[in-house]
């Protein structure tokens, strides 16, 4: 299983809504911006990681896969992936200009399309082998509801339907307005709407400060929040512990976090409950293993960022045994040969070979971006 080739792609897919936005971004598109790993003996592997559909940077990525990865790949046995992801990782000339941002992007979809082929190679779905299913039932929560550009009538309407017609037990609410009362409202509407059995997490995406959160969190403890993500700037591991110590509301956060040294440092700090990696932003499925296994030590609970966004995180989260929820975002799955679907509520178990990360033909006659 030789690499003969490492070729870069881009696409541009449009979301459900026209666009939405969160306290921080708001988009028109997602960019899975990937890899093809060609091996002599005909096999083809995918990974890919996720932007803002933003060309000029997703193009940085893309370099980078082609011009700084390839070369160092091209020759190489590909089932060595645990060997390979050091040689690249840890490349002097590149570990000096990033380890972190662009070049731990394109590792993630080097290293995402290395276990592609892995689970190809081996006629497995990536879940088997890893070693199996721990569950025969991972649960969805529905996080497209819930957006900040929504109005709390479309807020209130998506989540009736997603948890009457759709099967769905748990939402996710965007919070972070400059006035945080106007998030109390919202969240006060949604939880009388829904009721008490259904499970509301929130998520802030980095917007407020430490004394914000404070007030915030004050007001809306009756609220029954499953968990406050991100409440505070992604790097922070100082203030989100202050806030971890003065809150009864959970604290959630991972997904702008690049490293397993990142993980330590919220983990050992207090800082975290629940610990969101990211295949697509840590260095693949190789570091993923890596911080679920951090949080399995500290029997903290894993919830990965973007739930089926990677496709991968649907095998990692049937698998891995610190696993719990996973988010759903329905986006993307649409343009996979095995879309991440979700039935009442539940996420279906992949059955093909691989790691569900090969995209239809159709999609890049259709969105793909061609430099
Ligand atoms: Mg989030």
């Amino acid at each position: 299983m030789r690499i003969s080739a490492v070729e870069p792609f881009i696409l541009h897919l449009p979301l459900t809504s026209d666009s939405i936005s969160d306290s921080t971004h708001s988009i028109t598109h997602w960019g899975v911006v990937g890899a093809k790993i060609t091996t002599t003996d005909g096999l083809e592997g995918y990974g890919f990681t996720g932007t803002h559909a933003h060309l000029p940077s997703d193009r940085l990525i893309t370099a980078c896969i082609r011009d700084c990865y390839g070369p160092l790949l091209v020759g190489e046995d590909a089932s060595d992936h645990q060997r390979l992801w050091t040689k690249l990782a840890r490349h002097p000339a590149l570990q000096w200009v990033g380890r972190a941002g662009i070049t731990h992007l394109a590792l993630a979809a080097v290293d995402v399309a290395l276990w592609d082929l892995a689970a190809k190679n081996a006629g497995a779905p990536l879940w088997s082998l890893l070693g199996g299913a721990r569950t025969e039932a991972l649960e969805a929560y529905n996080t497209d509801i819930g957006w900040l550009s929504f109005s709390k009538d479309a807020l209130l309407a998506g989540s009736a339907r997603a948890i009457e017609e759709e099967g769905f037990t748990r939402v996710k609410i965007k919070v972070g307005h400059d006035d945080p009362n106007i998030d109390i409202e919202r969240l006060e509407a949604v939880r009388k709407r829904v009721g008490s059995a259904i499970r509301i997490a929130i998520d802030a995406n980095g917007k407020w400060d430490l004394p914000t959160c404070q007030r915030f969190c004050a007001r809306a403890k009756d609220l029954d929040i499953y968990w406050f993500e991100e409440p505070m700037w992604y790097d922070d591991v100082a203030s989100h512990a202050a806030l971890a110590r003065n809150t009864s509301i959970p604290v959630a956060l991972g997904e702008q976090l690049y490293t397993i040294d990142a993980f330590r440092s919220f983990i050992s700090a207090g800082a975290v409950h629940y610990v969101q990696p990211d295949v697509t932003r840590l260095g693949g499925i190789t570091e993923y293993i890596q911080v679920a296994d951090l949080a399995l030590a500290n029997r903290l609970p894993v919830v990965p960022h973007a739930g089926e966004m990677s496709q991968v995180h649907v095998h990692l989260s049937y698998w891995h045994a610190a696993s719990t929820i996973l988010e759903y975002i329905p986006w993307i799955k649409d343009h996979f040969q095995e879309p991440a679907n979700v039935e009442s509520g539940l996420f279906m178990r992949p059955q093909q070979p691989g790691a569900s990360t090969t995209p239809l033909p159709q999609a890049f006659d259709r969105y793909g971006v061609y430099e």
